[in-house]
């Protein structure tokens, strides 16, 4: 497989330059191509973000999508236009939805102290803590006995999860997790498997790795899909293996939760972590939902108000239930933004679906079809995914190629290893590579429109076939445009 390398390796990084040296850094015809996208020059203001307008949304109708704060966000590009924002970064961080910002607003007016306070505000509040952790109950399909814990994030999900296992668990999990699933657990206690070339492959390696050892407490740790190439990994199969075999199961559905529903039983997993920012609520919390009794019986996750049953000069006794995991006072906005995303979401999941299968399809078709862009794959072809795909471009750094689809065309992607070091290494094991491994992620979602993907493909198209319009260096924060004019600086919001 090939990686992508600078076209010009001869000097030292901190100095290094490509493109059109000495051109004054005009567009080519790729700027021009995209006119549909284009709006008159005009530095964009901190009023036009926050006011922008919901570009074909209609929110509430049936079967519509649910629409999301930053449609028809203005982006400067080096040009000197202005164009609609094309978010094809939803994998990292969600834009809010609009009816997640209307809870907000509303939840902000009565906001108050959660479990403490008689007063109205705070027994109001109180009350939507609670329907929020409901809520959230109802998005996974959680059954009688299971805990909702409200975290910051998924990676402090999975790290109240660590520390909650019986001291004895062994824990199983493929080297493919992003590192929030991979890091967290005793090196002592667990096994990493190795990345599997396809579904039937993850079931083989997994029904092994468990039928060759014994243990009382035993925890596979899975994820929905991958965060780097979108996958869909075979849950219910490696879960039904894992139940056999008397091990418990935990979903990081990190990524999936956004573009799936979730049933924790008819998955047949024990417990289901993800994130509120990447669900469309980027408002800092998280959930861990799963089986009460590890839970009840761990020493609590934060020790401090809130957890604790009784406190005396003798000792302490805590709660059961997730206030026993939820010390201090807890992120209700937070909570109130997850469970409105959760509520928007489970209410439009055939529309949601059915626009990210087109744009999806559209994408990996697209991709397929340019020359010298190659995706990366775990299952290979085929495989049913999320619509989300991690490519190079030969002779091109990852990094200069995100750089060059946002200062030139106003796209927000991702580069370099995602957080899961060691899935990018064994997808792009070149042995020649000059560059270090990394690749180039886009992901859709409910701020991405077809013209978003299409102007995506075509820029892609340019890179590959003549490399970027304009210059660019390499300095201490990664690639960037030489001589670059825009007005980055937007009015502060506060
Ligand atoms: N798991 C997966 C699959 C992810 O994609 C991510 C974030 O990218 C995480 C876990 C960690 O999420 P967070 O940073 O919200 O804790």
């Amino acid at each position: 497989m090939s990686i992508a390398t600078l076209h010009d390796h001869s000097s030292p990084p901190s100095s290094r330059r490509t493109g059109l040296s000495g051109t004054g850094g005009r567009a080519g015809s790729a700027g021009r191509e995209r006119l549909r996208a284009v709006r008159p020059a005009a530095a964009p203001s901190g009023d036009q973000v926050e006011g922008s307008t919901l570009a074909g949304s209609t929110a509430g109708s049936p079967g519509a999508l649910p629409p999301v704060v930053s449609a028809g966000l203005p982006v400067p590009t080096l040009d000197g236009a202005v164009v609609d924002y094309a978010n094809l970064d939803h994998a990292a961080s969600a834009p809010a939805l609009v009816s997640v910002k209307k809870a907000v607003d509303a939840a902000s007016r009565t906001y108050s102290s959660v479990h403490r306070g008689k007063g109205f505000a705070s027994q109001v509040t109180s009350r939507w803590y609670e329907q929020a952790r409901e809520e959230v109950a109802r998005f996974v399909g959680a059954r009688e006995g299971d805990h909702v814990v409200f975290t910051r994030n998924t990676t402090d999900s999975l790290n109240l999860l660590a520390r909650a296992l019986p001291r004895d668990t062994t824990v199983y999990v493929f080297e493919s997790e992003h590192h929030a699933a991979l890091l967290p657990w005793n090196p002592k206690r667990t096994v990493r498997l190795p990345v599997p070339g396809s579904a039937r492959d993850a079931v083989i390696l997994l029904e092994s790795a468990l039928a060759s050892a014994r243990g009382r407490h035993r925890l596979v740790v899975l994820s929905g899909a991958s965060n780097v190439t979108g996958e869909l990994w075979p849950v219910a199969d490696l879960a039904r293996v894992a139940r056999r075999l008397g091990a418990r199961v935990a979903l990081d559905a990190a990524q999936l939760a956004p573009h799936r529903a979730i049933d924790v039983g008819s998955l047949g997993v024990d417990y289901v972590a993800f994130s509120g920012h990447k669900l469309y609520a980027p408002f800092g919390a998280g959930v861990l939902a799963g089986r009460g009794d590890w839970l009840d019986g761990a020493a609590p996750y934060l020790a401090g108000g809130g957890a604790t049953r009784t406190v005396a000069s003798a000792g302490t006794t805590w709660q059961t239930g997730p206030a026993r995991h939820e010390a201090g006072s807890p992120n209700v906005i937070g909570a109130i933004a997850l469970a409105a995303a959760c509520s928007a979401l489970a209410g439009q999941r055939e529309a949601i679906e059915a626009h990210e299968q087109v744009l999806g399809a559209r994408l990996e078709e697209g991709l397929a079809a340019i020359d010298g862009v190659e995706s990366l794959s775990i299952f290979g072809p085929g495989h049913e995914r999320l619509p989300v795909a991690a490519f190079t471009i030969e002779g091109l750094e990852p990094g200069l190629v995100s750089a060059a689809l946002s200062a030139e065309h106003g796209i927000g992607v991702r580069d370099g290893k995602f957080c899961a070091h060691l899935l990018v290494d064994a997808l792009l094991d070149d042995p020649y590579a000059a560059a270090p491994a990394s690749a180039v992620r886009v992901s859709v979602g409910l701020g991405t429109t077809e013209e978003h993907v299409e102007r995506l493909l075509a820029a892609v198209a340019q890179l590959a076939a003549t490399g970027p319009a304009w210059e660019y260096e390499l300095g201490p924060e990664g690639w960037a445009p030489v001589r670059d004019e825009r007005n980055l600086d937007l009015t502060r919001p506060w």
